[in-house]
């Protein structure tokens, strides 16, 4: 058979563009796959309309207590409607600016949803509904995941996170069902635009596996933002009663809301590759490959969400260059897993890189760890008079003394975390930590002065 291409991508997402480029910059002859705008979850509906809505919900409330910095706000208009259209406004931005960067790293974009057709070929559905077939020597899956919605009656009439950014306006009261990552985020970044939002969780806790110390000064500090968190909450039923969302909790008690957004987790985006032709095999409902990313078949791979394993955009950006450095740049590369750093855009942020405290406790003993903490209220909300606290904690390995765990709830956090997981992944120790000059007056300095 006569290839068109070296490399076809199925999805322009953070995986997909960043394998295209990278392949490319090798001399390959690439195409990419996409029906929806370029960018993929990450830049369409994921972490950049998250971020800019965290940036304009910060923007509310800073407003709401400018007064003790003296800005006296007698009247001013709040529209979230103004909010959500410049956000989309932005990501259209964005699309186009990847459609521009992919041009110039010339991989040829084809507008379209791909499926197979055999191991080395993909019928193309383009936006006009013509169908035509491409093929290449290595095919790679990058498709992404999508939102799950849990098996209780009337899940459908509810919303995803998809749905939020193409909303015209909030809604004046939501209910936000999950207690993972989106769940925790949306549920901060409504409460702070002004909606009244109940979040329904179905364990005891916020962020399971996350340290759990965090994660309930977190909770501690959402509930005094007047998020209402209700735990053990198993649902079974949503209905739509004229405008109102009411849904049912296994005891029978009902909770009623303008809106219901379920963040209950994704799963791998595999409806209508037809995988079947392709000779991959799915393991539990995702596309399983080796540690070169590749699956079953020899010249197909997978990298990002479709692969669920770890579902970040820089894992997925990292897995799509390491694959086109070792089928198209002569390399010999694999992923380094180790010491990913974490963040919950949360308000309060929440970051975290290396062990939870639970984790140290049960990989070495409780006896052969060292736990130092330092929690204070921030200089920032000195004159605010607010009570939220920031929390910053390391875990130490005994025995070695190196830095295993590193944890922290308050502001920057994520951008503090970034830099410690440099250290901490280069096997920092405590004494490195302590013989740094603190840089005054921060937030950061703490995990410097810990005694
Ligand atoms: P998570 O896995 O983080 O959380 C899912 C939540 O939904 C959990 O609280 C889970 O409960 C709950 N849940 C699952 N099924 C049901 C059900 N049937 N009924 C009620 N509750 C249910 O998933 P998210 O959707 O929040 O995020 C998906 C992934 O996206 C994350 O794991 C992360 O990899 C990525 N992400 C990263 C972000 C970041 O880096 N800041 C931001 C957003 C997403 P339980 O704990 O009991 O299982």
């Amino acid at each position: 058979m006569k290839h068109c291409f070296d490399l076809i991508v199925l999805g322009a997402g953070s995986g997909g563009l960043a394998a295209a480029k990278r392949a490319a910059s090798y001399g390959a002859k690439v195409a990419i796959v996409e029906g929806d705008l370029v960018g993929g979850t990450c830049v369409i509906r994921g972490c950049v309309p998250k971020k800019l809505l965290v940036y304009g919900s910060h923007f509310w409330s800073s407003l709401a207590n400018a007064s003790g910095f003296g800005i006296e706000i007698n009247k001013f208009k709040k529209d979230s409607g103004v909010l959500l259209e410049n956000v989309r406004q932005e990501v259209n931005r964005l699309n186009r600016l990847h459609i521009d960067l992919l041009e110039k790293a010339n991989v040829q974009l084809i507008r379209g949803w791909g499926k197979f057709s055999s191991p080395n070929s993909i019928v193309v559905t383009n936006q006009e509904n013509k169908i035509f077939e491409i093929s290449a020597h290595k095919i790679l899956i990058a498709v992404g995941g999508r939102p799950i919605r849990p098996s209780i009656d009337g899940a459908a009439i509810g919303f995803v996170s998809d749905d939020l950014f193409l909303q015209k306006v909030l809604p004046k009261k939501f209910i936000v069902i999950g207690g993972g990552f989106i769940a925790c985020e949306i549920s901060c970044i409504l409460s702070a635009l002004g909606v009244s939002v109940t979040q329904l969780v179905r364990g005891n806790c916020l962020l399971r596996g996350f340290d759990k110390e965090v994660c309930l000064m977190l909770q501690n500090d959402m509930q005094s933002k007047g998020i209402d968190i209700k735990f053990d909450q198993d649902l079974v039923s949503l209905i739509k009663q004229k405008d109102d969302m009411i849904l049912t909790n296994l005891n029978g008690i009902t909770f009623k809301s303008n809106a219901v957004l379920f963040a209950t987790g994704r799963k791998p985006f595999l409806e209508g590759l037809e995988l079947g032709k392709s000779g991959i095999k799915i393991v539990e409902n995702k596309i399983k490959v080796d540690i070169k990313n590749k699956t079953n078949v020899d010249n197909i791979y997978a990298v990002g969400d479709v692969t669920d394993r770890v579902n970040l955009t820089p894992v997925a950006i990292e897995e799509g260059r390491v694959f086109a450095d070792n089928c198209f740049g002569n390399k010999n590369r694999i992923v380094d897993y180790n010491f990913i750093p974490k963040a919950v855009f949360s308000q309060p942020e929440i970051s975290f890189v290396g062990e939870t405290e639970e984790e140290a406790i049960l990989n070495y003993g409780e006896e052969n760890i060292d736990i130092y903490r330092s929690k204070f209220r921030p200089m920032s909300e000195m004159i605010q008079k607010s009570d939220s606290k920031c929390f910053l904690k390391l875990i130490v390995h005994k025995h070695s003394q190196k830095i295993i765990g590193c944890h922290m709830l308050g502001e920057h956090a994520s951008e503090i975390i970034q830099m410690a997981a440099i250290s901490i992944k280069m096997g920092a120790k405590k004494i490195d930590f302590d013989e740094t000059m603190a840089l005054h007056p921060t937030i950061a300095e703490e995990f410097v002065t810990m005694m």
